[in-house]
Parts: structure tokens; C-alpha cells; sequence
């Protein structure tokens, strides 16, 4: 056990609160600034909403930070919070490019300023990348992102590696491709096929309606992501590590291993926007709506995670059948 104190921004969040779990189980005190009226729901589903081991302290602007980090001094910081829907980016770039950004740019500095000796950890993000690639992609391939969440993130991403090169902090990215988790929002596709695959096996009623069932994502579990995130902050030197699988799982593929997971047959009929799932009565239980197509829907960008491997962290502890399983099953199980 460790007296540790770790600082994590986005505590809320669906890896905040995971990572908040697991280093409570490894002994460290937590300081969790959050904004005003947190939502500690993830917290409470962990049980640890009401740990003696958390502080939860709460700012209002981006500067409060330069006094908090100076007063705890943590061991470590992770920057978890963002605004991290890539879709909705589009709609606000200057607000998207202030927080994720901006921000990292600010605690980067308050923490070489007051507490140089903090380990710092920064979830940039696999959108960072050029689309492009017909291989899984390398940490030093080329960035070439196509959002303004890509962009924002690579912008903070490249500010770590300046006060790590540059400035000497213990500073690195970890470079995350999707990872999902029975506390993922339930704007991201994996929640809503879980969620719907429930109820629709439990309580029959409307389809589950997707996009293209094709797409295909290197797909992770995060519990295991943010134990690498700790291991990463852990290693000898500071660097960057893609967070990744280095195996692609389609849409279809996650609907699949959700009905099996509950024993519910289906089969496939039709092709492309008339493709339906039908159950074993020959009724509709999966259809597909050309509005949640998405543009780069065909790019299948996978990560290669031979350096993360180095570090000896098995990233694929939980295989993705298993854990979109213990999704499904989580959803069956909270319906009534
Ligand atoms: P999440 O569940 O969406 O949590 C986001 C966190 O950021 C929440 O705590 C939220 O706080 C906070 N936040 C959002 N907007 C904010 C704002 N305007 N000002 C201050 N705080 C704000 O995200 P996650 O899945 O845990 O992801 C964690 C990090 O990994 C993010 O930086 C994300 O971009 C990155 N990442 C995630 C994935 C993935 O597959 N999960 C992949 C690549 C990169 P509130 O509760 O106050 O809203």
C-alpha cells in the first residue's frame, strides 16, 4: 500500500471514476476538483462516492487549478476531463479547443511551476491520427486529425510532449482508442446496443435501430485501461504509449456477442441500409437508419500496442466477448 495522493480532473466520467476505484484499492488519497453539483453517479455504481479517500474540492475557472496544485503537491495527475464526443465537436470548436486544450496547457504549467515533481498523465486520443492507415498505427506514425476534437487533442497532446522534452516533467500521453464499460454515456454505441439488447430480449418492443453495422473499432475494456494508465506513470521514464488492442470488432460483431451473451438466436437478412437482425419468431429485432451513418464509418483504425506491451501490462486481461457480456448482462439485470 502506497500513501500516495493522486489529483484527477474528470472524476465524473466514466474513466475517472474507474481509475478513482482502482487507486483507492492500491492505498492513495485522492483530490477530485470537479465542477459545481457533480454528477457522482459512476462513484456511487462503484460504491466509493462516499470514500474517506477522496477529496472532492470544487472550481470554477481553469486558473482555481494553479492553487490547488500548489497546495497538494500530488504524486501524480491525471487529466481525464474533457468534452469527448467527437460528433458533437463539430458543433462548438472554440469551446472544444478551450477545454481540451487550453486547460492541459494551464495545468501542464501550474504543475512545472509548483510542483515539478508531479507525474503527469494526459488522455489524448486515437483521433489524433491520419485515417488512412492500412495497418494497425505506431505512437510515431503520422497525426493528422479531422475534428475538432482530434484537434484539440493533439494540441494538448504536443504540449505534453514540450513540457516533457523541453521543460523536464515527467509527462505522457496515453494515446486511447475506444474503450467502453458498463458506465459509458449512453450516447456511445456500445451502451446503446447493451441497453437495447436488454430490453429488447427482457421486454420485447422496437428494434434496436444502428448505422452502418459494418464500421469496425479497435474496441478495449476500460477497467483495464485505467490500471495502465497508473502503470504508465510508474515506468522509469516518461513517454507516449498507444492504449489499444490491436484487434477490430465491428458493430454487428457487438451486436452478436450482446444476444448471445442473453442465449437469444438471431440471424442476419439483407444487405446494407436493408440489412435486419430477425429473432427466432421471424420479428424484426435490429434495423438500420441511414441517419446514423457516420462519414469516416469506413476508416477502421486499429492500435498497435507492442510498446505498451513492453511495460508488462496484459491490456486485453478482459476479451471483448466477455466484457460486452458483463455489459449486457448489467443492463438485463437493472431492468425491472
Ligand atoms: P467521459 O465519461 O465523457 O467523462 C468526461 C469528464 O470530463 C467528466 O468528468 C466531465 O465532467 C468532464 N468534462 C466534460 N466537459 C467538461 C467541461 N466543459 N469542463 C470541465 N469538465 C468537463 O469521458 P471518458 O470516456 O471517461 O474519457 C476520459 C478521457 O479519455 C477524455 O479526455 C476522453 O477524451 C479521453 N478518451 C476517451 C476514449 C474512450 O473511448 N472512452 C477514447 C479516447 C480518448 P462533468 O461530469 O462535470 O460533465
Amino acid at each position: 500500500m502506497t500513501t500516495k495522493t493522486a489529483l484527477i480532473t474528470g472524476i465524473t466520467g466514466q474513466d475517472g471514476s474507474l481509475l478513482a476505484h482502482y487507486l483507492i484499492s492500491q492505498g492513495y488519497k485522492i483530490i477530485a476538483p470537479t465542477r459545481k453539483n457533480p454528477d457522482k453517479s459512476n462513484l456511487k455504481k462503484l460504491a466509493v462516492e462516499n470514500s474517506e479517500q477522496i477529496t472532492f474540492l470544487t472550481y470554477k475557472k481553469w486558473s482555481d487549478f494553479e492553487e490547488i496544485i500548489s497546495h497538494y503537491k500530488p504524486s501524480e495527475i491525471y487529466h481525464l476531463a474533457a468534452m469527448s464526443h467527437v460528433g458533437q465537436s463539430h458543433e462548438n470548436p472554440a469551446l472544444v479547443f478551450d477545454v481540451n486544450c487550453i486547460w492541459t496547457l494551464a495545468l501542464l504549467k501550474f504543475t512545472q511551476e509548483h510542483s515539478p515533481h508531479s507525474k503527469f498523465f494526459f488522455a489524448s486520443s486515437c483521433e489524433i491520427y491520419r485515417n488512412d492507415f492500412d495497418r494497425a498505427v505506431t505512437e510515431g506514425d503520422e497525426k493528422r486529425p479531422n475534428n475538432p476534437y482530434g484537434i484539440s487533442k493533439l494540441s494538448a497532446h504536443q504540449m505534453v510532449d514540450y513540457y516533457r522534452d523541453v521543460k523536464g516533467l515527467f509527462a505522457c500521453n496515453g494515446i486511447l482508442f475506444n474503450h467502453e464499460s458498463e458506465l459509458r454515456h449512453p450516447s456511445f454505441v456500445s451502451k446503446k446496443i447493451c441497453v437495447n439488447v436488454a430490453r429488447l430480449v427482457k421486454n420485447g418492443g422496437e428494434p434496436l435501430t444502428l448505422g452502418n453495422i459494418e464500421a469496425k473499432k479497435d474496441w478495449g475494456y476500460a477497467p483495464d485501461y485505467v490500471k495502465i494508465f497508473h502503470t504508465i506513470l510508474q515506468q522509469p521514464q516518461s513517454q507516449n504509449y498507444n492504449i489499444s488492442t490491436n484487434k477490430l470488432h465491428s458493430v454487428k460483431d457487438m451486436v452478436n456477442a450482446a444476444f448471445s451473451a442473453l442465449n437469444y438466436k438471431i440471424s442476419w437478412q439483407g444487405t446494407g441500409i436493408n440489412t435486419q437482425g430477425i429473432n427466432s419468431d421471424g420479428l424484426v429485432v435490429v434495423s438500420i437508419n441511414e441517419k446514423y451513418f457516420r462519414p469516416l464509418d469506413n476508416r477502421f483504425l486499429c492500435g498497435d500496442n507492442t510498446k505498451i506491451q513492453t511495460v508488462g501490462q496484459n491490456i486485453n486481461q478482459v476479451p471483448f466477448h466477455q466484457w460486452v457480456k458483463s455489459m449486457t448482462l448489467y443492463e438485463y439485470n437493472s431492468l425491472i
